[in-house]
């Protein structure tokens, strides 16, 4: 098995070691060995097995910086080749975010991830030399993209382990040491822990019980000056409201705060920082979410209410979505 379809990071932590967060370094090395160890998941073995069979694929160009991320080449794939890599990849199914091209083989993933990017991409601080921490990343699409953009260094964390999975199959073609994706949740990370230039949260307040303190943590993590870039859903109207979900919201079961943009401004500044900026707020629409051949469960349109598209399944506003951006104080 190549070393990089393994579940070891060395060359990323190689590269972090050079910068001023290298003291942190043994600490995320330990913490992602942790959330790997016995009974870490029962389908890991079945997930390494799909690393290791991903093809040897022909050199081609690396495109990070374009919606889809992935390799081009002028040649055609082999058939047999593209077999291949299509079985292996389908082995990691439920893809979410994306989308993902690697030498014709498109990954139509459930999300048009790079529709988010495209509202924030012109907005944020320039991401040229800056060292970047992203809360909640998935499989890293975004990742590529911020070193696409010219991240010095891109730090991903994620609890979910088939979504390491594949970003590693992304990186085994890829293969960009500034970039890692760690099998961490934001309460894995080492105490003490900060200097980041620019943090990224998107997806994943909304899924947390106590969302000042995850604000505090993303605050903590900065270095003064440092940029906040949080996506979230909100509620959409005046005033400083918050809607706490009796159950479940769009059939999710882990949905606790959704503010409005009001309220979320007011909790921006309790928790550290200040130049508070809404950049974009966003209805969620059945384009940009979607059930797809490499994500064959449930997605948005089957939890809306088939007739009032405004609302969930359950009754509640439906999803719509905002980026804020902030410094920390
Ligand atoms: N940031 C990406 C993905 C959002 S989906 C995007 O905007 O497209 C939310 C992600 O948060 C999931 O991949 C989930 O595994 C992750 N997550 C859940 N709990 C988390 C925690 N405690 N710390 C960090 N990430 C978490």
């Amino acid at each position: 098995m190549s070393a990089r379809t393994r579940f070891h990071f060395q060359p990323f932590f190689a590269r972090l070691a050079q910068t001023p967060l290298a003291p942190w370094g043994d600490a995320l090395a330990d913490a992602a060995r942790i959330r790997l160890g016995p009974g870490a998941h029962g389908d890991l073995a079945r997930w390494e097995a799909a690393l290791s069979d991903l093809p040897m694929l022909p050199d081609g160009e690396v495109m990070l910086d374009q919606s889809c991320v992935g390799i081009r080449s002028s040649q055609p794939l082999d058939p047999e080749t593209e077999r291949q890599l299509r079985d292996a990849l389908m082995r990691l199914h439920p893809w979410r975010k994306g989308p993902y091209c690697l030498q014709g083989v498109r990954i139509e993933t459930e999300w048009r991830s790079d529709w988010k990017w495209d509202r924030l991409a012109s907005a944020i601080a320039p991401l040229d030399g800056r060292r970047v921490l992203d809360v909640g990343c998935g499989n890293g699409y975004h990742g590529w993209r911020m070193l696409g953009a010219n991240a010095e260094l891109v730090l991903g964390i994620d609890p979910t382990l088939l979504f390491v999975a594949q970003f590693l199959a992304l990186d085994r073609y890829l293969a960009r040491d500034a970039l890692a994706v760690l099998p961490l949740g934001i309460e894995d990370l080492p105490g003490g822990l900060t200097g980041f230039d620019t943090v990224f949260s998107m997806g994943v307040l909304y899924h947390r019980r106590s969302p000042m303190d995850h604000l505090g943590e993303l605050c903590r993590l900065l270095r003064p000056g440092g940029e906040l870039v949080l996506e979230t859903l909100v509620l959409e109207g005046d005033g400083e409201r918050a809607l706490v979900p009796p159950g479940r919201y769009a059939s999710m079961r882990n949905v606790w705060f959704i503010p409005s943009v009001a309220a979320l401004s007011v909790w921006l500044g309790r928790c550290g920082f200040n130049a508070i900026r809404v950049i974009d707020v966003s209805r969620t629409t059945g384009e940009e979410q979607r059930s797809t051949d490499w994500m064959r469960f449930e997605s948005l349109p089957d939890h809306l209410d088939p007739n009032d598209p405004h609302r969930t399944v359950e009754g509640l506003p439906a999803p719509c979505r905002a980026i804020l951006l902030a410094e920390r104080r």
